[in-house]
């Protein structure tokens, strides 16, 4: 292929979207993703109320609804001086979009990939990595250059043309910076080490949790999947390298203390090589475009772990940017303007969710790694010096208002997109 309408770059989920939506319109897209397949390490699992209903719209909620999950009824954590704290119960929304849907991202991405492979000017060109943009004489972006395993000139470099270019690379983005776009980072006091322990049967099949831990200076969580648990170990950033220079059986200690009932199966992390380590970001792009090119998801503004809402706000940029690039790459001419307006839509649920991020940070994490939580007493009411804290507790407590919106504003996020009309099927 040398020419198509839209050269997506990154098969991650707001890659896959985009390519699918633009697909639905008759535009000709190509999505170029580096790896062979979906299926790596842990990237989230979290599938929300907006993005179910998205399903529904575009068509494939009965297939989605078909996949392998487990349902969020709400999210609830320990503060420590406060005991468990709900911060949403999915129950209070409307049904059927009234919980959050976990899935292993891999799933998600490759029914993603095979409703829009039914689409014919649809394109997925795998192990093909983007190395850097073309441009014209006027600096406009026109087109990419890749790596592609199995392509023609077999790891050698290849160009596709295109209208517009979109990078949706992740948090990493080749092309943002092949661009000349570098984002802005906030402050984020952890970093986090996913592994996997074994789960023993339970009864609980079908209802997902997220389970938190605490201890001094660290943190756990494990997420349920059916036949073992997505464990992710909490620590202050730049912890690493004394991580893995303490050895595999210091860490299996600091798992079984942090949850004594896994305590038996520690023995199953084998090596300190088991640990993955993310590095975790909280960053913004100021301009998300230049001519020609535009960065969305991750690629755009990278999100924190912290309230796993990473994935939804990918996905709704992809939707947004669907409805205004299809018109333009229709008419085989996209202007600068269309990308700024995508910018401009997306810019306000970015900003608003970053910003609860930054406090979740600062009322919670920043406290716990500096060791002013009591260390085993997650429950206790002794020692509770923050006031910030304190404060939120109270409000998403006793607030009305914020028990009916925090629900909403975590299952749909601010400003949910809809299914664009082009991307419907004619009975819906
Ligand atoms: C460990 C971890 C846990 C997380 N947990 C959650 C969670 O529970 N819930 C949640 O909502 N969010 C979570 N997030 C955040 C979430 O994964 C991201 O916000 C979301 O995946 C962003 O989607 P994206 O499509 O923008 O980018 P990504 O998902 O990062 O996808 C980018 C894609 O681009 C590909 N790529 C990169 N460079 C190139 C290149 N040069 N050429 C071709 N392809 C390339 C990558 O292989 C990847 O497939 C988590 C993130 C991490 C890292």
């Amino acid at each position: 292929m040398e020419r198509t309408g839209c050269v997506v770059v990154g098969g991650g989920p707001a890659g896959m979207m985009l390519g699918l939506l633009l697909a639905r319109a008759g535009v000709d897209v190509a999505v170029l993703e580096k790896h062979g397949d979906f299926l790596r390490d842990f990237r989230g699992d979290t599938v929300h109320a907006s993005t179910i209903r998205l399903m529904d719209e575009l068509g494939l909620g009965p297939g989605f609804r078909a996949l392998p999950q487990s349902r969020l009824q709400n999210v609830a954590f320990p503060v420590p001086g406060a005991g468990l704290v709900t911060l949403a119960d999915f129950d209070s929304l409307k049904p059927p979009y009234n919980y959050v849907a976990m899935m292993p991202q891999w799933d998600f991405l490759d029914f993603l990939a095979f409703a829009a492979k039914a689409e014919p000017t649809f394109t997925l060109l795998m192990e093909s990595e983007a190395t850097g943009l073309v441009f014209d004489d006027d600096g406009r972006v026109t087109g990419v250059r890749f790596r592609s395993a199995g392509g023609a000139a077999a790891g050698g470099e290849q160009v596709i043309q295109a209208d517009v270019v979109v990078a949706a690379d992740g948090r990493h983005s080749v092309l943002r910076r092949a661009a000349g776009l570098s984002p802005k980072e906030y402050p984020v006091p952890f970093d986090v080490w996913w592994f996997k322990l074994p789960r023993r049967a339970s009864g609980g099949a079908g209802v997902a949790g997220v389970v938190p831990a605490f201890g001094d200076r660290e943190a756990m969580i494990a997420l349920n999947r059916s036949d073992y648990y997505q464990m992710g170990y909490l620590a202050p950033k730049g912890a690493d390298a004394r991580i893995r220079a303490e050895g595999v059986e210091r860490f299996r200690r600091r798992v079984a203390t942090l949850r004594p009932d896994l305590a038996d199966s520690v023995g199953s992390i084998s090596s300190v090589e088991d640990l993955h380590w993310l590095d975790v970001r909280l960053n913004r792009l100021h301009r998300w475009y230049a001519d020609g090119f535009l960065c969305i998801g991750d690629a755009a503004h990278a999100m924190s772990p912290a309230d796993g809402v990473g994935i939804n706000l990918a996905i709704q940029d992809a939707v947004a940017a669907a409805k205004r690039l299809a018109p333009d790459l229709r008419r085989g001419q996209v202007r600068t303007a269309t990308l700024a307006a995508v910018q401009h839509r997306r810019w306000m649920p970015t900003v608003v969710v970053q910003t609860v991020q930054r406090i979740m940070h600062r009322a919670l994490f920043v406290p716990l790694f500096a060791g002013k939580f009591p260390a085993t007493d997650a429950g206790s009411a002794a020692a509770d010096t923050s006031r910030l804290r304190r404060v939120l507790v109270f409000v998403i407590r006793h607030n009305p208002l914020m028990r009916r919106l925090l629900p909403r504003l975590i299952a749909f996020g601010p400003r949910p997109e809809h299914a664009p009309g082009f991307a419907r099927p004619l009975t819906h």
